[in-house]
């Protein structure tokens, strides 16, 4: 389960991101979920940094061995939604269409880490077709969503012919892809990849970025690309224990993203994934941590803070609330960024 061309369990020691003696614990990981790292994020990773965030979300441990009582094998409910192979149709409006479970690196709290990186990864030409007759058939469905694994994987040929396959169902508005392609594995995005996106309906990539140390200059450059060719980007984030549970890494990444022509769109609530325990926080900490950077950042830097219900109910706001009823009748109070609280409408003599 370990991808040709990555970085293996044995090659994890040799670069000094794992001891030798730990390879027995690392080859049970490997058994049970995909490993793979690629040569851009190992140089990332500080191997004397035992806490390294990027380590973290790459490099398996024996914790991923751990199952909680809550951890679920589909925790957001995937396949109660799936009609046909490759597409989930959670929302009458928009459907996911996943051509290939493969994925440049592997991380360690995948909520689809059951079926990433295994077999059948992709999906053969009958099913792909299956699937776009599936969105033909349903004039309600306005967006796709091209997900995975990473749609970003595939040979531009490949994905260019799924582009044009939807742009051509007149019903469709949006196509968008999710990647993590642009800052595990920059060099992929050629020009022939941003060419094979062009389209006459509007295309959205949102990347997956969880730590400023992600942003490097190869980062930047692919990014760049595609910001040039006139796409509009936007980004993913889950909130990992030990990786960005912190108010200024996350802003850090949000303002490095913003820069690089980025909007932050989702921070995920980490999913009840199993063996995940350990990356995950509370929800109440998700919300201390979206508090403190209300206060620090611009609008714009800021992500909308999200649950996935699990079981497929779909996802939901879970950011603190700013106002409630109170004061005089039909009142509000109101909390500003740093904390103090204020009545809406305001009294007038006041
Ligand atoms: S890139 Fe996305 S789909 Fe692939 S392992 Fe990471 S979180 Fe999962």
């Amino acid at each position: 389960m370990v991808r040709a061309g990555t970085l293996r369990e044995q090659d994890l020691v040799s670069a000094g991101l794992i001891e030798a003696g730990r390879l027995e614990e690392i080859a049970r990981v490997a058994d049970k979920f995909a490993v793979a790292l690629t040569a851009d994020v190992a140089a990332l990773i500080d191997p004397a940094n035992p806490a390294d965030p990027i380590a973290a979300q790459f490099v398996p441990s024996r914790a991923e061995l751990e199952v909680a009582d809550e951890e679920r094998a589909d925790p957001i409910g995937d396949e109660r939604w799936s009609p046909v192979p490759g597409i989930v149709h959670r929302h009458p409006d928009r459907v996911l269409l996943k051509p290939t479970l493969l994925c440049p690196v592997y991380c360690r709290f995948c909520f689809r880490r059951e079926v990433v990186g295994k077999r059948p990864a992709m999906l053969d030409q009958r099913a792909l077709d299956r699937a776009f007759d599936y969105i033909r058939r349903r004039p309600e469905i306005w967006e796709v969503i091209v997900t995975g694994g990473d749609p970003f994987v595939l040979a531009p040929r490949r994905l260019a012919d799924i582009v044009r396959a939807l742009d051509q169902i007149a019903h469709l508005a949006v196509i968008r892809f999710h990647t993590r392609v642009p800052v595990a594995d920059p060099r992929r995005i050629t020009p022939a990849l941003v060419a094979a996106l062009a389209a006459e309906k509007a295309v959205y990539v949102v990347v997956h970025a969880n730590h400023p140390r992600e942003l490097t200059p190869r980062a930047k450059e692919a990014l760049t690309r595609l910001s040039r060719a006139g796409i509009p980007l936007l980004s993913q984030t889950v909130l990992l224990r030990g990786v960005n549970d912190d108010a200024a890494v996350l802003e850090a990444l949000f303002r490095g993203l913003v820069a690089m022509r980025v909007k932050p769109y989702y921070l995920h609530h980490a999913d009840l994934a199993r063996g995940t325990a350990h990356f995950r926080t509370g929800i109440e900490a998700g919300q201390r941590l979206v508090r403190a950077l209300r206060g620090r950042i611009s609008g714009l830097c800021q992500p909308t803070y999200v649950l996935d219900i699990p079981g497929g109910y779909g996802k939901v706001p879970i950011s603190p609330g700013a106002v409630s009823a109170g004061g005089e009748a039909g009142g509000w109070i109101v909390e500003d960024p740093a904390g103090a609280r204020h009545a809406y409408p305001p009294d007038p003599e006041g």
